[in-house]
């Protein structure tokens, strides 16, 4: 461990793993849950792993259901272990000679392209609503304790809950459900929804995460979305709905429920629970520079670009690799551990592939704890993966006051410019170059 407490760095390299403990120590505050392994490993050799061993077949048909042919494969998307660019390539080299079979995996993946151009366009504005709500009533704005502690009461929602808390994933119906519930049925705000995935979600991010609570919600399409219980039954295998002695407040037609949620003389049915109590913020510790090898110019790999393929890193062969942990932002919205340790995996195997590149961790406010570890190297020179994370590109531009700060391109799925408000219009675009062929109309996504 290197001194400067928790504002300092720690470095390892090829010869061990990372110490998780040290790191741990280092986050003290920043988290929740044990420090140990993850739920799931990380890295992108685990990551290529996934992608050799998925196929896609029978996905279109599929999908919507939790036991359906999906991948996986977005924690590793999220982090940049592996790009969109790579996922579709590949299995247009594996499967491309039956095209039909990769088309609604590609449009599915094209969402998250969307999702980033979306964030892009608004930045932090993402973190309120897009468009008026179509359904204009007060949210409220909390963390129920019963959904805090996953004990609502209905086997679905704490199904749900429990694979989010204890595994970091659901699958995206599942989320629609649970954000439906959330929104609609308890009345509350989705900021909060958006907020408490983040912190458990292995692929928790702003882009596809905001964006899909908003489309959830009305401010972000042309109505709310909401399910009734045959939905679930029929999607999730019917596991939840068999055992349930719950007064299920999903059992009803899809008529019903929209005048229960949305008619004009019926509020949502809303507040249970009280507040939970999220851990204050820890004052900042200061701290020397890291110990950092002499160096003219040094990568920045943020979160969201943590493969040795990122564009910074190879540009840059043998420049120290230095990964930052936001802890002001940490300790307001504190992450599961299973999300640093799925992180601290893709530095294990960067470290382990990238002989020659030292890797430092830091942790502090970002353009801070970077530029003290550029200092300590005694780099002018920053260069960084390109990043629509407004956290990132805000503390790209403060650095850049300080240091020479070289951002480098990195490959989108599509090219397609303007404001991007409805993926059906974004898509007309994208299809051709994201499949090869144009887009089919009248596809659907969620439902
Ligand atoms: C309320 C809500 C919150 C969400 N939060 C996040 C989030 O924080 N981070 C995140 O990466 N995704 C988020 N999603 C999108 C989606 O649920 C996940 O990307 C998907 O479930 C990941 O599982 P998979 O890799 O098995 O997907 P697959 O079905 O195998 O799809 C392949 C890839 O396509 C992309 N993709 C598929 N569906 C979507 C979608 N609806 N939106 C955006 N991209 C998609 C993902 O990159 C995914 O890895 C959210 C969706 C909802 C409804």
């Amino acid at each position: 461990m290197i001194p400067g407490g928790p504002a300092g760095a720690y470095e390892w390299g090829m010869t061990r793993t990372i110490d998780r403990d040290a790191i741990a120590r280092l986050l003290a505050g920043c988290f929740t849950g044990s420090p140990g392994p993850g739920v799931v490993p990380g890295g992108r050799t685990e990551a290529l792993r996934l992608l050799e061993a998925y196929d896609p077949s029978g996905y279109g048909r599929g999908r919507n259901h939790l036991q359906g042919p999906v991948s996986r494969l977005s924690p590793y998307l999220r982090h940049g272990m592996v790009s969109a660019v790579e996922v579709r390539d590949r299995l247009r080299e594996r499967f491309g000679a039956d095209p039909a079979r990769l088309d609604e995996f590609f449009r599915q993946l094209a969402w998250r392209d969307f999702f980033s151009k979306v964030l892009a366009w608004h930045g932090r504005g993402l973190e309120d609503d897009i468009e008026e709500p179509k359904h204009p009533v007060p949210r409220e704005r909390r963390l129920p304790l019963d959904i805090a502690e996953g004990n609502t009461g209905l086997p679905c929602v704490d199904g749900m809950l429990g694979e989010l808390y204890g595994g970091g994933h659901l699958h995206n119906h599942a989320r629609l459900w649970f954000a439906a519930y959330w929104c609609h049925f308890r009345g509350l705000d989705w900021r909060e929804g958006a907020r408490l995935f983040r912190r458990f979600l292995l692929d928790g991010d702003t882009a596809s995460n905001f964006s899909s609570w908003q489309w959830v919600e009305g401010t972000f399409a042309s109505k709310p979305y909401f399910m009734n219980r045959e939905n679930i039954e029929n999607f999730s295998g019917g596991s939840w709905c068999r055992g349930c002695r719950a007064s299920c407040p999903f059992d009803r037609s899809y008529p019903e429920l929209q005048r229960i949620l949305f008619g004009a003389s019926l509020a949502p049915l809303a507040g249970l629970g009280g507040a939970a109590g999220v851990p204050g913020p820890a004052p900042e510790a200061g701290g020397d520079g890291p110990a950092m090898p002499p160096a003219a110019e040094i990568v920045w790999m943020h979160d969201g670009a943590m493969s040795r393929e990122s564009p910074a890193v190879r540009a840059n062969p043998g420049s120290p690799v230095v990964f930052a942990f936001d802890t002001p932002a940490m300790r307001a919205e504190p992450s599961a551990w299973h999300r640093v340790a799925f992180m601290l995996d893709g530095l294990d195997d960067l470290a382990a592939r990238q002989p020659g590149s030292p890797v430092v961790v830091v942790a502090g406010e970002l353009a801070e704890a970077v530029g003290r570890a550029a200092r300590a190297a005694g780099a002018g020179t920053i260069h960084l993966d390109a990043s629509a994370e407004p956290a990132v590109s805000e503390a790209a531009a403060r650095l850049g006051e300080r240091f020479r700060v070289v951002e480098h391109a990195v490959a989108a799925l599509a090219v397609v410019e303007g404001e991007p408000r409805r993926f059906s219009r974004y898509w007309e675009k994208a299809a051709p170059q994201v499949t090869g062929r144009r887009a089919e109309r009248g596809a659907r996504w969620h439902r």
